[in-house]
């Protein structure tokens, strides 16, 4: 098992820088920070939300975490996989029905040693709601509840390690959103300095502003206005693609030997490419975008639609 201490030393995910001839066109460079390389099991935004999750558990004395999300969620892989290794029973509830057939997410969740549960969608509606997690402490005993995604107060520290360990001089980080966790760690984190700019994978009515500004609210006891979400790139909406960001994300790979995934951060670099082709950005801005892994998630996509289709 890995100690708290080894925990903390994890080394600064190195920057990649992406050549291309547009960006030297535009007179702008772009970076990608690779926390897609943070551990080989927990990558990326995950585990930076989990880390200050795990130690807060500990702190509390708690032996198991119990978390939610769908049946491919990088977030619960992220869970199962940090239980195993520190030490905590994880229970891990999934959105909607069993399929006969598990995701490869959670049997790995279930190697990891998670116990899975699953809820059916009208009640996983309302799962944060305290009548639902009394009823889940009568069922399933003490447990240490990790929201959906990892979002929560205690997983935003682990995004400011994230911005600190960023040594270089820049003037934008941009992430994909889904909770908007991520953000808000980034905005902290900057706090108020430079730009941030998030590419929501999301479409609909625009929450993720007011929870990215409640969140950071909590953590500082400040607004900041130096960041922004676009919402022009979902590609329809939450894990739906079309050609273009596929044929973008092979074509990305074969350039850069980097590995995106359709959910967020290969309609966060879709977008950055074409922000910057719309001069959205003044000559001689600097970028850095941050790959938040979850590259265990395209698993499904390839078992659907074979491996070299992305
Ligand atoms: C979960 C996830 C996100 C979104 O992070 P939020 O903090 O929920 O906004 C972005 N990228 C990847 C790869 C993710 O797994």
């Amino acid at each position: 098992m890995i100690t708290f201490v080894t925990f903390m030393h994890i080394k600064a995910t190195p920057l990649q820088h992406i050549n291309e001839s547009l960006f030297r066109e535009k007179g702008v460079e772009v970076w990608l920070k690779r926390d897609d390389l943070t551990h080989p099991e927990i990558s990326g935004n995950k585990w930076r939300k989990l880390k200050y999750n795990l130690v807060e558990a500990k702190e509390e004395g708690q032996s198991t975490l119990l978390t939610f999300g769908g049946p491919y969620s990088n977030h619960i892989h992220a869970v199962a996989a940090a239980g195993r290794l520190f030490g905590f029973k994880t229970i891990g509830i999934i959105r909607g029905e069993p399929h006969a057939e598990p995701s490869e997410t959670l049997k790995d969740a279930a190697q990891n040693g998670m116990r899975i549960l699953f809820m059916d969608r009208p009640h996983y509606r309302l799962k944060h709601e305290a009548e639902c997690i009394e009823s889940l402490h009568v069922q399933l005993g003490d447990f240490f509840m990790i929201p959906e995604g990892g979002t929560n107060i205690f997983a935003l520290q682990g995004c400011i390690e994230m911005i600190n360990e960023i040594k270089t001089d820049y003037d934008y980080v941009c992430c994909g959103c889904g909770t908007g966790g991520t953000l808000a760690g980034i905005v902290t984190g900057l706090y108020g300095r430079k730009k941030a700019i998030g590419f929501s994978s999301l479409k609909g009515k625009d929450t993720l502003t007011e929870s990215v500004t409640e969140l950071v609210r909590d953590f500082t006891d400040m607004t900041f206005d130096n960041w922004q979400i676009t919402f022009d790139y979902h590609c329809g909406g939450y894990a739906k693609v079309n050609e273009d960001l596929i044929n973008f994300i092979k074509a990305f790979k074969q350039n850069h030997l980097t590995q995106l995934e359709p959910i967020y951060t290969g309609k966060m670099m879709y977008g950055l490419y074409d922000m910057i082709a719309k001069d959205h950005f003044p000559r001689g801005t600097r970028i850095i975008a941050i790959h938040t892994g979850g590259l265990q998630g395209l698993r499904g996509y390839k078992t659907e639609f074979g491996n070299s289709a992305i």
